[in-house]
């Protein structure tokens, strides 16, 4: 996606340890404008699936997620939870993540009352490093015996290898942009 990836090379900035920060117009401060370019992308490239609803990890994945559902009939917006609470209960789906950003492990949860047979759920999130939060989200779709639709990113790091083991896994990932490598600053695309 031509508007993001212009984006991405004016305000995006590559940190040293591979990490890519763009919270300047998605994950800290939003750009609601192109966060709505990236919904119609997403519908777009989605358009055959009967998509039910979106499930995302908290918490960058939220607004986005909230922005793209309204490309796809305001859909309900599922996100998978990270810390226990009281606010969650009854039965959950729950899978193990590995924070690429942070370095830890921590459960991620979902009520059972959202998420079931009858699904038809498409997954989102902004990043895709070596594919933990996803492989976690699908466990849980899985779990639920919902269909999935796919897997939407705004942003995957094609340097790691998430995408590669997902695809190979038989998971439609489609990513607006793969950056190909972050060296010395510079900030290239696979495509
Ligand atoms: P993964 O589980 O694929 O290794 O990492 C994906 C998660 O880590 C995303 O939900 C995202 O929040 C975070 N993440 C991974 N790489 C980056 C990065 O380069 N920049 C930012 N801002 N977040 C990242």
């Amino acid at each position: 996606m031509e508007l993001l990836k212009q984006r991405i090379l004016q305000d995006g900035r590559a940190t040293e340890d591979d990490v890519l920060k763009v919270d300047s117009f998605l994950n800290h401060q939003m750009d609601i404008s192109l966060l709505n370019e990236i919904g119609k992308e997403f519908r777009r490239r989605f358009a055959g699936e009967p998509v039910t609803k979106i499930l995302t990890i908290e918490a960058s994945g939220i607004g986005i997620a909230a922005i793209v559902a309204q490309h796809f009939g305001n859909v309900p917006v599922v996100f998978a939870k990270k810390t226990q609470s009281r606010n969650l209960d009854g039965a959950l789906y729950t899978a193990r993540v590995q924070s690429f950003t942070k370095g830890t492990v921590y459960d991620i949860q979902v009520s059972r009352k959202f998420l079931g047979p009858q699904d038809c759920v498409l997954i989102l999130d902004d990043f895709l490093a070596r594919g933990q939060a996803l492989q976690g989200l699908l466990k849980i779709v899985k779990d639920s015996g919902a269909k999935l639709a796919g897997c939407g990113i705004v942003i995957e790091k094609g340097f790691q290898d998430g995408g590669r083991i997902l695809r190979a896994q038989g998971v439609r990932v489609e990513s607006l942009a793969i950056v190909s490598s972050i060296s010395g600053g510079k900030i290239t695309f696979a495509e």
